[in-house]
């Protein structure tokens, strides 16, 4: 990738700051990637040395691929931040961004939330199990390769999604049910050599409805909003729906990738608005295609109960 060539690609239009969820938080030129461009150009160009401080600001980024999704210019921010941190890691970031590093830090959520259900699959169908997976039906599938790609540890990545695509490719593997929206996009965009393989990629839809009570749901960022419109139609028919969103205010939960270990007063923040936000809506139930975001979701829901004094009774379910 010649990533000169396309971060010229960007006009300067600023769509990208009008869906940055950190922008809401840190309105800087910084958080965007309008400018995280402009000081990576600054460092193709031999003009700024690649710092602690450009790394910091790159780094400050949930990978909700929300500017990608809107860039007029089709410019992959996420792919050129992962091409630029790849060729510059230093061998402290190596370290931090390994396979055995991220097995580490994930390792008290799993401890905490183990997966208490298991799904019911026929034959020829698998669940991709994420990294913190909500069902125990384990199969062979390794980590989809978000947070190595991400972090710029291409390599790691390249050999998981080497292994996924054999496993997806199977001619025995007729379904693969994915309960994280994150997974499902980050697999819908591997190199597939049969395209059509593609089309045996599935997000589970809620299994669990709870009739009485009223409910909404949560959009993970991957999810796209064809995706949850789509769902949304069919939920609307439900009296108990109670829609969170018009076209623009979709909220991250702030949990993303490890960006609440890295930044942890920011993604309070950002989870705390968001609790908010379903707590006005007075729902009694909030529905979530994403583990993490269920994370998230209840943490903010606890603390603004028990740390903010806020007397609510909205219950976080992952579906
Ligand atoms: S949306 Fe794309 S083209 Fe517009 S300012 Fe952001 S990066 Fe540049
Ligand atoms: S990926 Fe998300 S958080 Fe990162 S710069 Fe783009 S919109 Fe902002």
């Amino acid at each position: 990738m010649q990533e000169d060539k396309q971060i010229k690609k960007c006009t300067r239009c600023g769509l990208c700051a009008s869906v940055c969820p950190l922008y809401e938080i840190k309105p800087s030129e910084k958080t965007i990637a309008r400018g995280k461009f402009l000081q990576l150009l600054g460092v193709l160009k031999g003009d700024l040395i690649l710092n602690k401080k450009i790394r910091d600001n790159i780094n400050f980024c949930l990978n909700c691929s929300k500017c990608t999704q809107n860039c007029p210019s089709e410019i992959n921010a996420l792919e050129l931040f992962a091409s630029i941190k790849h060729k510059n890691l230093t061998f402290i970031e190596k370290i931090l961004n390994s396979k055995f590093a991220f097995k580490f830090k994930l390792s008290p959520i799993k401890f905490i939330f183990p997966p208490s259900r298991k799904l019911s699959l026929k034959k020829g169908e698998i669940y991709f199990k994420g990294c913190v997976p909500n069902y125990s039906n384990f199969g062979e599938n390794t980590c989809c390769g978000l947070p190595y790609i991400a972090s710029g540890n291409i390599e790691a990545a390249n050999t998981m999604i080497k292994k996924n695509i054999k496993i997806i490719e199977n001619p025995r593997v007729k379904k693969v049910y994915f309960d994280c929206a994150s997974c499902m996009q980050t697999v819908a965009n591997y190199p597939f050599k049969n395209p059509e393989a593609i089309e045996k990629l599935v997000l589970l839809e809620p299994l669990y409805f709870p009739e009485d009570k009223k409910f909404s749901i949560h959009k993970p960022c991957h999810m796209s909003q064809k995706e949850f419109f789509t769902l949304e139609e069919t939920l609307k028919k439900r009296v108990n729906y109670i829609s969170a969103y018009d076209d623009k205010n979709f909220r991250c939960c702030g949990f993303g990738g490890t960006f609440f270990i890295k930044h942890p007063l920011v993604a309070l923040e950002l989870c705390l608005r968001n609790a908010q936000k379903f707590i006005d809506l007075k729902t009694d139930y909030v529905l979530s295609p994403c583990p993490v975001c269920t994370l998230g979701l209840r943490f903010g829901m606890w603390y603004l109960k028990f740390i903010k004094g806020k007397k609510h009774n909205v219950k976080i379910k992952q579906y």
